[in-house]
């Protein structure tokens, strides 16, 4: 394994920010190559803990000559928004600066070639990042942007024209769904990384990329770490980048697949604190209560209730109790389209 260190000059002078790159050279050139990303919303951390738990089992086979894809790590993918704190809380989300979310507005390319990235040299801080994480992405046929819901169970954005070759890497991974999108997402990681393969027109059969959402934010723990890794390394084995015969080839997926169009956000009716009647996991029917939104606390009329609008699973729910009014709740995964589809885009 070799580290090396990217460098990013700030907008300002005096400033620069750094992240490490991990590699493993592969053995086999003709193998499939990976690449991982972890925390581009900064603070999103389950990925990053994978990350650590994984490297020991990637060492081990790299001591025994069993690498034979490349891997290209980056377990701290975003340094700036690493940086961004105000009044004591972490903003790890957006630039600070450009008010530009971290996985949006990626550079889209026509085909997978370094030549048609960007000039960066007049852009802001976080263009550049944008612009060298996806370089550094370029030539891996494995792309995993590793992030987290606030709340959730753990699933997977994928884009729909590699559903279902893909359904070994979510089974390999373990997670409870997958989302299926099409069409534009605002220029996510996810987006670029998969938009030069489909312009391209080439087989996509060797093409895996995804945002994987790992659970919620705090499900920051020693021993979810180390699950979400075996499921990182099972997923590098059955894809052929880590020789490993006593790892057994995934079955098939049995999780929730569904398109996004499916998803209910349910928007709070009112402001106030948010007592909820559900968690992730939970299956709900339809009319079923979701949460109460104190809006007058003590008075008559003061509650607001919100209830399921079709039967389904619960996916994730935000972990803040308080709320605006509008603000969504949970992610509900119906059986049918959602009467709020919210055209196309990713959530994270
Ligand atoms: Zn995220």
């Amino acid at each position: 394994m070799k580290k090396s260190v990217e460098r990013i000059e700030g907008d300002t002078e005096g400033v620069a920010y750094e992240f490490p790159v991990l590699r493993f050279e592969g053995s086999d050139k003709a193998a499939p190559r990976a690449y991982l990303q972890a925390a581009l919303h900064a603070g999103e951390l389950p990925g990053t803990v994978a990350i650590d738990a994984l490297m020991p089992m990637l060492l081990k086979a790299e001591a025994e000559g069993r690498i034979l894809g490349a891997l290209t790590i980056v377990p701290w993918a975003n340094p700036i928004g690493r940086a961004q704190y105000q009044f004591g809380d972490h903003q790890g989300r957006f630039h600070s600066g450009t008010r530009v979310n971290f996985n949006r507005d990626f550079p889209l390319m026509d085909r997978p070639d370094p030549a048609l990235l960007p000039d960066t040299t007049h852009a802001t801080v976080d263009q550049k990042l944008k612009a060298r994480l996806l370089s550094l992405s370029l030539g891996h046929d494995i792309v995993l942007d590793l992030h987290c819901d606030d709340e959730g169970l753990p699933y997977l954005y994928v884009p729909a024209e590699l559903w279902p070759a893909m359904a070994d890497c979510a089974a390999a991974m373990g997670v409870a769904a997958v989302l299926l999108w099409q069409g534009e997402s605002g220029a996510a990681f996810e987006e670029a990384s998969v938009h030069p393969h489909l312009a391209a027109g080439g087989p996509l059969d060797r093409v895996v990329v995804t945002t994987v959402e790992y659970r919620g934010v705090a499900d920051v723990d020693r021993a979810t770490a180390e699950g979400d890794a075996a499921g990182l390394y099972r997923l590098l084995v059955a894809r052929g980048v880590v020789a490993d015969p006593s790892v057994p080839a995934p079955g098939p997926f049995k999780g929730v697949v569904t398109p996004l169009e499916n998803i209910d956000m349910m928007p709070a009716p009112q402001a106030g604190a948010v007592l909820y009647d559900v968690k992730p996991g939970d299956r709900v029917k339809k009319g079923d209560r979701l949460a109460t939104v104190v809006h007058r606390p003590g008075e008559q009329g003061g509650h607001a209730e919100v209830f399921a609008p079709q039967d389904g699973t619960i996916l994730t729910r935000r972990s803040h109790r308080i709320t605006r009014a509008g603000d969504d709740l949970v992610k509900l995964l119906g059986r049918a389209r959602s009467t709020d589809a919210r055209a196309g885009a990713l959530e994270d």
